[in-house]
């Protein structure tokens, strides 16, 4: 079977990649393992996918060259992946900070992208696995369904992140094969296991959350902070774990944007034990959990202004050592992949193996959250659709 395009992978980037290049009269087939289309885009966002971010620009993305993502970041914007919803009729709302998310579910942009492929005309073939690629005068890829060949190979085969949902090495894998240098994956946005003299202090504190200031690798991130019963997890902690390497320091502030030692000294004659005051400020438990961290259990008139004030430090600047992350299980996205020096970031091709794209979650080009990633899905497979 011979087709123009063959993409690997039938999520958020492979199916953008197919409808533009389907509507430029390309003839293409994109294959997936899966016996669903887009599978993570279901689930991403709880259910009601985070589909865009109003504020999209590089500042959003880590990369070894945070400027790759420019190109086609400028040529597929927010407004284009929201008139597309549109013209379908699928609801949104900003939930905060230019979040946006389906209104109904995630099921409808599965649905758009593929009634959008079917339009374009071109072919998912899911259920089908994948086997080694060869390249002569074309590109000739082994499958369960017998050898496909194509003028161009689409590698759209996304992160190592749930693999339960599909994800697979096989990008990278090809990648190397092609002579592509690959900087090491790792998960990212993805919840920190507390060291066992922590898990045994906070362990305890399973669903509680605060509201906190979390700062690592010299980013912070202001939002909840939900304790599990293995660690940290909540928006600011999944942030701060894409900056973090292994064995550093996670730095809390428990009162950001207050003033902790005004708090104290104001409250310097009272008779309450100061876990109990802190009580006021802080989820009572982990008040309570806190303070015997730092064996803190005199009343607060008890306490000299300057242990106040080492206090008070102490709460803008409570220090974790993670044991480390949960890992991929139960990462969103995977930080690293085939290294952008490779490939144009005008159309994603790859510079020395004309007619190999490289789209998505697969490069290098990692999104903070907050529906970062899947524009970055969206941008690159418009970027390589309109030239493979
Ligand atoms: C739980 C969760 C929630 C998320 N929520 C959000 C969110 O709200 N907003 C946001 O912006 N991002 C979110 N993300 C991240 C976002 O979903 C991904 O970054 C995005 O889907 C990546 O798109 P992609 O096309 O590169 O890869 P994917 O969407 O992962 O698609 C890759 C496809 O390739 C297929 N594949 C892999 N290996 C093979 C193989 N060997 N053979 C054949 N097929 C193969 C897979 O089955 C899959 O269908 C979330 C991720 C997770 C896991």
């Amino acid at each position: 079977m011979r087709r123009d395009i063959l993409i690997i992978g039938a999520g958020a980037s492979g199916l953008m990649c197919a409808l533009t290049a389907g509507r430029r009269g390309r003839s293409v087939l994109v294959l997936d393992h899966g016996e669903r289309a887009g599978r993570k885009i279901h689930v991403s966002g709880g259910g009601r996918c985070n589909f865009t971010n109003l504020s999209v620009g590089p500042e959003h993305y880590l990369s070894l060259n945070p400027r790759f993502c420019m190109s086609a970041l400028a040529r597929f914007t927010p407004r284009d992946i929201i008139g597309m919803l549109e013209e379908h009729g699928i609801g949104y709302y900003e939930k905060e900070k230019g979040q946006l998310f389906c209104r109904r579910s995630s099921a409808e942009v599965v649905r758009m992208l593929r009634e959008e492929c079917r339009r374009s005309g071109a072919e998912i073939l899911l259920g089908c696995r994948i086997g080694e690629v060869r390249k002569g005068a074309f590109f000739s890829v082994e499958t369960s369904s017998g050898t496909m060949e194509a003028e161009s190979l689409v590698l759209a085969t996304g992160g190592l992140s749930h693999p339960e949902l599909g994800a697979s090495d096989w990008g990278f894998r090809i990648a190397r094969q092609f002579g592509l240098g690959v900087v090491p994956p790792r998960p990212a946005l993805v919840p920190f296991l507390f060291a066992p003299e922590d898990r045994d202090l906070f362990g305890e504190l399973s669903g509680i959350s605060l509201d906190a200031e979390v700062r690592c690798g010299g980013k912070s991130f202001r939002g909840p902070v939900l304790f599990t019963h293995r660690g940290v997890s909540g928006p600011a902690i999944l942030q701060a774990s894409s900056y973090w390497s292994d064995g550093e320091i996670l730095e809390i502030d428990l009162l950001p944007g207050r003033d902790a030692s005004g708090i104290l000294i104001e409250n310097r004659q009272s008779k309450r034990e100061l876990r109990s005051l802190l009580g006021d400020y802080l989820p009572k438990r982990f008040a309570q959990r806190w303070a015997a961290a730092y064996r803190i259990t005199k009343p607060v008139c008890r306490c000299s202004e300057k242990e106040l004030r080492e206090i008070a430090r102490l709460l803008h600047h409570w220090e974790i050592r993670p044991k480390g992350t949960e890992g991929f299980s139960s990462a969103e996205v995977t930080l690293g992949g085939i290294d952008t020096e490779e490939l144009s970031s005008k159309t994603m091709e790859a510079k020395k193996v004309p007619g190999l794209y490289c789209i998505g979650e697969v490069v290098d080009v990692t999104g903070q959250l907050g529906g970062y990633n899947l524009h970055w899905a969206w941008a690159s497979g418009h970027a390589a659709g309109l030239y493979a």
